[in-house]
């Protein structure tokens, strides 16, 4: 085994071990990269959250007076609570070619790769910068990287690429939907249930907006796509808890919707939805709520709002990954990563990383031991290329 692969595992052992389930503080990690960075002399910046609790890390490593390329992995990981595993989630175990424990996938090994790397970036003498983001709250709507966009926005020269390592087994992803959130409560009147022109029932009005979503789903489907590339190949509206009423003989004053748009990109589909809902609202359910009730009421709070990636032909991060991986294919997946978020903000993005989606989030989480090999390769890579 290289000295770098070996590099690689030991600091996956210690991510894997640092249990940075979101609900969780990520701080202890954050303090291991940032020691482990100082140790090669690398200051870190920390991007603390209000909380004080979690943070991001952004790190420079070559000039600081131009663009270069970003490395971007969120620290955080879903809950293991309720599933079973076979060893340790938080203990990396190998067997059978697999490492195995959360986050091995999603997507701490992306990170160990870049990190291995290190003491090689600081050694070379790059003429284009690599910067490390590590951000926190990835899992529960691309909450933390916004403080490392605002960073980057405020305190120095913006990358000009930016690679996500969200698992991709280093194929190039260049387009994702959106995933845009909304907790929706319904406030009505509480009333004897025999009583039904006294109350207002919170859960029957949420029903008629739950069946407004669900048809505006159904519209979104039998639009043409602009992009057929992706399962399923249409803009997806869904409707994932329900939670109102105390008893059957109560009429209920509260119910709690919580949905989600994930929107193609390009098509605007996420603000349509959340326009047509606010109107159906206004105007059909909420004159009726306050006819009975004057202080009735819905309220709707965005959770999560993750942007599209959307594709652009020749962009800079799309050709360079492609290059650097020796493919001239791209892909375009369902699911949401921090992608969208540095595009937004100006910034070329692509997703390629190591390990599989599949296997994240799941019991035994797991990233085949080539996947490491195949990182550390394209990172070498990318070093070449930056160092030439
Ligand atoms: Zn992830």
């Amino acid at each position: 085994m290289t000295d770098r692969k070996q590099a690689a595992l030991d600091i996956l052992e210690r991510l894997i071990a640092f249990d940075t389930t979101s609900f969780k503080s990520n701080l202890a990690l954050i303090d291991y990269v940032a020691d482990y960075l100082t140790g090669h002399g690398i200051p870190s910046n920390i991007i603390s959250d209000e909380t004080g609790n979690k943070a991001n890390l952004y790190a420079t490593i070559g000039p600081r007076d131009r663009g270069g390329v970003a490395l971007s992995g969120h620290t955080d990981v879903v809950p293991v609570e309720g599933q079973k595993w076979t060893s340790d989630p938080f203990t990396l175990t190998a067997r059978g070619g697999r490492l195995y424990g959360r986050g091995t996938s999603d997507m701490k090994s992306f990170i160990a790769c870049s990190l291995a790397m290190v003491p090689e970036m600081a050694a070379r003498s790059l003429s284009l910068p690599i910067h490390l983001a590590c951000s926190y709250d990835e899992e529960v709507g691309c909450i933390g990287v916004h403080g490392i966009v605002n960073h980057i926005q405020h305190d120095g020269v913006a990358p000009k690429i930016v690679v996500i390592g969200e698992p991709t087994e280093m194929s190039v992803v260049n387009a994702h939907k959106g995933c845009y959130g909304v907790n929706t409560t319904f406030t009505g009147l509480e009333a004897h249930s025999s009583a039904t022109h006294a109350g207002v029932n919170a859960v029957a009005y949420a029903a008629e907006a739950i069946v407004f979503l669900q048809r505006l789903g159904e519209e979104l489907k039998a639009r043409t796509p602009d992009d057929d590339r992706f399962d399923p190949p249409f803009s997806t509206v869904h409707v994932g808890v329900v939670h109102g009423g105390t008893a059957r003989n109560i009429i209920p004053r509260t119910c709690e919707v919580k949905w989600e748009v994930r929107a193609l990109p390009g098509s605007g589909e996420d603000e349509e939805v959340r326009e047509r809902f606010d109107a159906f609202v206004d105007e059909t359910i909420l004159p009726r709520m306050q006819a009975v009730h004057p202080d009735a009421g819905v309220s709707s709070d965005v959770i999560a709002h993750v942007r599209p990636l959307a594709p652009e032909t020749d962009s800079p991060a799309e050709t360079l990954v492609k290059l650097l991986t020796g493919t001239n294919q791209s892909h375009a997946v369902s699911y949401c990563t921090e992608g969208g978020v540095f595009q937004h903000a100006g910034m070329s993005a692509v997703v390629c990383g190591p390990g599989n989606i599949l296997q994240a989030h799941k019991p035994d989480e797991f990233i085949e031991t080539g996947q490491i090999d195949a990182c550390l390769e394209f990172l070498d890579s990318l070093l070449d290329h930056l160092s030439a």
